[in-house]
């Protein structure tokens, strides 16, 4: 009788020989390995090119990483795939092979065994279907209780779960979490397998996690709140959150972080759009009382400020776009070039659009940076007509 087995990566119907079976291990292990070396060594090198140029976007960042572990995975899987079959093309010449799994699709088993040329060719099933122990689903899905508008442009989403279904703060002043949303039309319930999804559905319609700041935790009453820019595209989360209501899930990863900011600065020039205004809100908040400082904050109009604690010591400046599209003002390096260069060690914060980033970068260049207290990176990207994955 032949010990024909059940591969795990595979639906019940195939059916593959032990060899067949080790051969498939053997694959799934190099493509896992693959993948996770092309993704340490990206991330490695991006990590540091971040950190001294600010060239990418956190959504970049994450784009050209999920690239290199694929690019790792098919890597090792091609040179799996030559070791292996070095190894074991003469004894898969003779077998016999009519109960080899046809992993293509084929049901030609005559023409599959006639090409012996290249048996493990046939042992190309498309990236990240082999069975590769899948990673737990890093989500907490909780309840939004309440909604509140802090402007026009900006929604406070205060949701909660009992435990907050496993969320631990990591107390980072810079705590964020990527926020999960799905098309509610497909009807997913979440956690997500956005891994798995990603085999299933094309491309815009995979769930999209995007970076937000973790505006603050409340362990007692198991709640969090994340303040959102809303914005007009339908499919991005920025929509979505203007359209969220009490009762919906919130889907958030566990908490991030990036920076280590230690807050020891004799000057602080505090800079952020909406976008990073939830950041620059919590640095006003942990700021010693008697620290000093300029905090310029990017909203839409005159209408859109509110109220920001912050130390006493600290000029807080609203600047108005006037009208001019979010990611489209220069009024916040405009600020920054006016303000008088401070004596001492000066700490700069900024979080915006990415070529306002830039340019407050070009313009701190030559301060005197205390750069544990510095931390200049972009939020987003202004892209129009285009949705980001
Ligand atoms: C560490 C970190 C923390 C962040 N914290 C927050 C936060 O607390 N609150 C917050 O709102 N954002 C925050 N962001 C920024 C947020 O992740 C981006 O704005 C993200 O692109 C929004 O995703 P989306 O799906 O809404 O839009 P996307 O699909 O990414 O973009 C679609 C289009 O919308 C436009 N767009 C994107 N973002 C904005 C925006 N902010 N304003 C106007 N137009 C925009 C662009 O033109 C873009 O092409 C943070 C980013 C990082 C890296």
């Amino acid at each position: 009788m032949s010990k024909h087995y059940k591969h795990r990566g595979y639906s019940a119907s195939f059916s593959v020989s032990p060899k067949e079976g080790l051969t498939l291990e053997i694959l799934a292990l190099a493509e896992k390995a693959g993948a996770k070396a092309g993704y340490a060594v990206a991330k490695e090198e991006l990590y540091r090119n971040i950190s001294s140029n600010q060239f990418l976007t956190e959504q970049e960042t994450d784009e050209l990483l999920a690239a290199a572990h694929r690019a790792g995975a098919a890597a090792a899987l091609l040179a799996a795939r030559k070791v292996l079959e070095k190894t074991l093309r003469t004894s898969f010449s003779h077998q016999h092979r009519s109960t080899a799994p046809d992993l293509l699709g084929s049901t030609d088993l005559e023409t599959s065994a006639a090409t012996h040329e290249e048996p493990l060719a046939k042992y190309s099933p498309p990236l990240g279907l082999l069975d590769t122990p899948r990673a737990t689903v890093d989500q907490h899905v909780l309840t939004i209780t309440r909604v509140e508008r802090l402007n026009n442009q900006l929604v406070r989403l205060i949701a909660g779960a009992p435990n907050l279904d496993g969320y631990r703060s990591n107390s980072a002043l810079d705590e964020y979490v990527k926020v999960f949303v799905a098309d509610p039309s497909l009807g997913l319930t979440p956690p997500y397998d956005v891994r798995a999804l990603r085999h299933r559905l094309p491309r815009e319609q995979v769930p999209r996690s995007k970076s937000y700041t973790v505006r603050w935790v409340d362990p007692l009453l198991n709640e969090l709140a994340i303040d959102f820019v809303v914005h007009g595209e339908p499919g991005t989360v920025g929509y979505w959150a203007s359209l969220a209501q009490p009762g919906d899930p919130l889907v958030i990863s566990s908490a991030r972080s990036k920076a280590s900011l230690s807050l020891t600065a004799d000057y602080y020039v505090l800079a952020a759009d909406e976008a990073g205004l939830p950041a620059i809100s919590k640095v006003l908040e942990a700021l010693p009382s008697d620290a000093e400082g300029t905090a310029l904050l990017e909203v839409a109009d005159d209408h859109a400020t509110f109220d920001v604690k912050h130390p006493e010591g600290f000029v807080i400046r609203w600047l108005s776009r006037d009208a001019v599209p979010a990611g489209k003002s220069n009024v916040l390096p405009l600020a920054l070039q006016s303000l008088p260069l401070p004596a001492g060690q000066v700490g700069v914060i900024a979080h915006a659009e990415r070529s306002t980033i830039k340019a407050i970068n070009r313009i701190t260049e030559y301060w005197h940076l205390n750069k544990r207290s510095s931390h200049i990176s972009s939020y987003w990207t202004l892209r129009e007509g285009r949705l980001r994955r």
